[in-house]
C-alpha cells in the first residue's frame, strides 16, 4: 500500500515558471486517495516557506510542512549536532536558514580567523578565491565540512547550464583533501528524515523525480520505489524502471 509520495520539483513538478503537465492534477489526486505528500529539492537557495510559496503560486496544493530543501537539512543539522558557530560559503538564503535554526552562521569571504564548528558550502554564486581561502583555513583548523548537494551544474531557462554546489564543494574538497558530508540527493539522508517526520516505511513510499543518478538513486538507497518522469533531463525509461512520459500515468 502507497502512503506517501515524495515528488522532486525542477524537471518534475515545474520547470522555471512553469507547471509540467498533468503535475498539478498528479498531486491533488494523489491527495483524493489518502495519500501523502512531500517535496524534496536539492536547491540551497531557499527554505522550506519560499519552496511552499513557489508551488502554491504555481497553483499546487501544498504547505510549508511537506517541503524540504538542502538549507533547512544544513540548518537542522548544525542544531542536532550543537555547532555554535559555522562558516558559510553559500547564498544568503543558506545563511537565513542556519542562522534561524539558532546557530550563528559566519558569511563573509574575509573572515579567516573567527573560530567556527563547521564549513557548510553550497552554491555560491559570489565564490571568489579570497572565499575558498577563507573556508581553506578554518577546515584547516579542524572544522567540520558539510557541503549541501553535490549536483555539479544547474540547468536555467533557455537550455543554458551553471556551475552548481558540486563545483563549489570540488575546489573545497581538493584544497584541503578532505571529504564533506553531503546532504542532499543521490545521498538519502533528507529522506530519511522525510520517512521519519510522516511515520512512514520505505515499502510504503515512492520517490518521483527526472533524474536517475540523483532522485532515483536516493530513493533506491532509502529502500523507496523509484518512479522517473520523462519531463526533465531523462528521455528514455530504462528497462524494469517505473516512470512514464509525464505525471498522468503516475497511479499507485
Ligand atoms: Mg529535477
Amino acid at each position: 500500500m502507497t502512503r506517501l509520495v515524495i515528488f522532486d520539483l525542477d524537471g518534475t513538478l515545474y520547470r522555471g515558471e512553469s507547471p509540467l503537465p498533468e503535475a498539478r492534477e498528479c498531486v491533488a489526486r494523489l491527495r483524493a486517495a489518502g495519500i501523502q505528500v512531500a517535496f524534496l529539492t536539492n536547491n540551497s537557495s531557499y527554505g522550506r516557506a519560499e519552496i511552499g510559496a513557489k508551488l502554491r503560486r504555481l497553483g499546487f496544493s501544498a504547505e510549508d510542512r511537506e517541503c524540504y530543501g538542502t538549507s533547512d537539512e544544513a540548518a537542522w543539522t548544525c542544531r542536532e549536532e550543537a555547532y555554535r558557530r559555522v562558516y558559510v560559503v553559500g547564498e544568503p538564503g543558506l545563511q537565513r536558514a542556519i542562522e534561524g535554526a539558532g546557530v550563528e552562521a559566519v558569511r563573509d569571504p574575509e573572515d579567516d580567523s573567527t573560530p567556527c564548528d563547521a564549513v557548510v558550502a553550497g552554491i555560491c554564486r559570489e565564490f571568489s578565491y579570497r572565499w575558498l581561502d577563507s573556508a581553506l583555513q578554518h577546515l584547516l583548523r579542524g572544522a567540520e565540512f558539510i557541503a549541501t548537494n553535490p549536483d555539479p551544474t544547474y540547468p536555467l531557462e533557455g537550455g543554458r547550464l551553471s556551475p552548481g554546489a558540486g563545483s563549489i564543494v570540488s575546489s573545497l574538497k581538493t584544497a584541503s583533501n578532505r571529504d564533506p558530508l553531503v546532504l542532499g540527493k543521490p545521498e538519502p539522508r533528507i529522506l530519511h528524515r522525510i520517512l521519519r517526520d510522516f511515520e512512514a516505511s520505505p515499502t510504503e513510499t515512492w520517490v518521483v523525480g527526472d533524474r536517475i543518478d540523483t532522485d532515483l538513486e536516493a530513493g533506491r538507497r532509502a529502500g523507496c520505489g523509484t518512479w522517473l518522469t520523462l519531463t526533465g533531463v531523462t528521455s528514455e525509461l530504462p528497462v524494469g524502471q517505473a516512470g512514464g512520459p509525464n505525471l498522468a500515468s503516475l497511479v499507485f
